[in-house]
């Protein structure tokens, strides 16, 4: 999981680099004169504003006028020593914005726009407008007829046009930023997308839906969505509104499956989830260009995030008093999410007049928020890894204990049964099976406890080389598996060391106590299963009790490889030589 939490740390810095990049905010020309007059519809452009309605303190009227005026002066031209191209302003809807070219005596010549005129989008979300012809102009004045949010004025700009690069709008810099990020929110999609196919849990399928949305929003509030597909400004606009909410609604489902059932009462769940509801309601009904709309739009669009936000931080918090560690993470993201949208509102509101750190803010706190998401979600799977972990550690602890035979304290026939073909696999080779001569008599003249040490003793010689792993059959048999070189030689000492060290450590027994083996050596190459080898090395035992007990009798099974059918030609091609 390293590496992932890496990759979070690289994504929040990235993000936090965004922040002061307002420096690179392409150069524009500012109005610094702003007006509102009644609507008024002329043919050519509508009639200038009075003298005396014009304010040129650098802000523009707020509210929404039916037709909103900027006028860029010839001071505005000389601050900036600029010849601009275009004319931008945010993407909103109106019914025509007009240029009108000044000079000392009135207007000079103009150009109207409609909505359907619009087809130059640039970097941001933001349109362009080409100027008049500029020829002996002192100002321009620009009126935007029934405009839909009040910042289209109060954002406008004058941009040229560089001959290196088409931008306009925010810098190629911002661009490449943006796009980096984009980038790397795409691979926890990936992620996530094989841990669902693994995990099968729902709140990571609402974390990608959540991040596929915050993709989806910063591609098209960034203007990138242009350079893929082909938009009319109104379907740009509608677009934009639903990409800015959406993820909103994701984020809710998420928080609501990420944390357990009863982590968030059931009023605060069922809020949030009527909130969600009405969001969409709301947010589809706003979509919609109906002209009763216009004053509603721009703020129920800043206001809509409020309750959901601030009931989705309630529930976070629930979860976090009841005890769940994790509600963090939540109240994280949605801290994050939150001061996006206050950055936003800011853009959205006017307050912040220029581009910069609005969408710097913006973009580093969705970043912060996606990131934050994707923690949750490496956590979870994280605690559940450990959970599994314990349990197999101790299914491990049980499984050994049903494999070892309880009177030696080495393995058992089930353990035998069980391990052969990963002993074999692991180079143990060889089988003995071990009996000891006359038991019986041993139990019949000491006692059955005394029979038992022997066994005890037994078993102690068999687990003493690593390269051999011994198992009590059952009664006084046992299998030795064995790897390694000399298996014979090492054999025939074990077999010996059992009646050297019964002598020693068990009291009260007269007389060596001897055992007779069978060994069977299967070349690893030698596909020999557990019944023929073990078999075969019981009948090699068999053989050794037969003739005369306290002793080892072994084979060495040979493998006999068919000669390969070059080795057949060449071997005939030389006997043919011969005669
Ligand atoms: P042979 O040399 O032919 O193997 O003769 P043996 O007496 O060793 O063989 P037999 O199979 O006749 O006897 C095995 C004895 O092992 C019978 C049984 O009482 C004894 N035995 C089996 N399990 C245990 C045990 O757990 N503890 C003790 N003390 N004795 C056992
Ligand atoms: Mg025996
Ligand atoms: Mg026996």
């Amino acid at each position: 999981m390293g590496w992932s939490y890496r990759f979070l740390a690289a994504l929040m810095l990235l993000g936090t680099l965004l922040m002061p990049q307002s420096a690179l905010a392409a150069p524009s020309v500012r109005a610094s004169c702003f007006a509102a007059t009644p609507y008024v519809h002329a043919v050519d452009h509508p009639r200038l504003p009075a003298r005396a309605d014009w304010t040129c303190n650098g802000r523009s009227p707020s509210g929404m006028p039916p037709v909103s005026w900027v006028f860029f002066t010839p001071d505005d031209f000389a601050r900036k020593g600029l010849e601009p191209s275009h004319f931008v302003t945010d993407i909103s809807r109106f019914d025509r914005i007009s240029l009108i070219v000044m000079d000392a005596s009135g207007p000079l010549r103009s150009r109207s726009y409609s909505m359907e005129d619009v087809s130059h989008f640039v970097n941001g979300p933001k349109f362009a407008l080409p100027l008049p012809d500029m020829q002996g102009a002192t100002g321009l004045v620009v009126a935007i007829e029934r405009p839909w949010a009040p910042v289209m004025a109060a954002r406008a700009s004058l941009e040229v046009q560089q001959q290196s690069t088409d931008a306009l709008g925010w810098s190629e810099d911002s661009m490449l930023l943006i796009a980096l990020l984009l980038g790397m929110m795409l691979t926890p999609l990936v992620y996530h997308g094989v841990f669902h196919s693994i995990l099968r849990e729902r709140y990571v399928l609402w974390q990608i839906a959540s991040t596929a949305s915050v993709v989806a929003l910063i591609t098209i509030h960034s203007g990138l969505i242009h350079h893929i597909v082909d938009l009319s400004l109104a379907t740009t606009i509608e677009i934009s509104m639903l990409a800015l909410l959406v993820p909103l609604i994701f984020a809710s489902g998420f928080l609501l499956s990420y944390c357990e059932e009863e982590a968030i009462p059931e009023g605060l769940r069922k809020l949030l989830k009527s909130l969600v509801i009405a969001s969409a309601l709301v947010l589809i009904v706003l979509v919609l260009p109906f002209a009763f709309l216009r004053p509603l739009t721009t703020p129920a669009f800043l206001f809509i995030p409020i309750p959901l936000t601030a009931v989705a931080i309630m529930a976070a918090v629930a979860a976090i008093r009841s005890g769940r560690r994790i509600a963090w993470l939540q109240l994280a993201n949605w801290a994050a999410l939150s001061m996006a949208f206050v950055f936003n509102a800011l853009r959205g509101s006017g307050i912040a007049m220029s581009d910069g750190w609005v969408d710097a803010g913006f973009f580093g706190a969705i970043t912060l928020h996606v990131s934050m998401c994707v923690f949750a979600v490496l956590y979870r799977v994280d605690i559940m890894r450990k959970e599994r972990e314990r349990v197999n550690a101790r299914l491990d602890a049980l499984t050994n204990l049903i494999d070892l035979d309880p009177l030696t304290g080495i393995f058992n026939r089930r353990a035998f049964e069980q391990r052969f073909i990963e002993l074999r696999s692991d180079g143990f080779h060889a089988l003995a099976v071990v009996d000891l001569d006359h038991f019986k008599r041993i139990n019949d003249k000491f006692g059955h406890s005394t029979g038992d040490r022997v066994l005890q003793e037994v078993a102690a010689v068999l687990g003493g080389d690593k390269d051999a792993i011994g198992f009590r059959m059952g009664g006084e048999e046992f299998v030795v598996m064995l790897r390694g070189s000399q298996v014979q030689q090492r054999a025939e000492q074990l077999r010996r060391a059992i009646t050297i060290r019964i002598a020693n450590e068990v009291e009260g027994i007269d007389g060596p106590v001897t055992a007779s083996m069978g060994l069977v050596e299967s070349p690893p190459g030698g596909a020999s299963s557990m019944r023929q080898l073990y078999s075969h090395a019981d009948r090699l035992l068999y053989e050794a009790k037969y003739s005369g007990r306290n002793r080892l009798i072994s084979e060495r099974i040979q493998i006999f490889e068919p000669p390969s059918r070059e080795r057949r030609m060449k071997d005939r091609r030389a006997s043919e030589r011969r005669n």
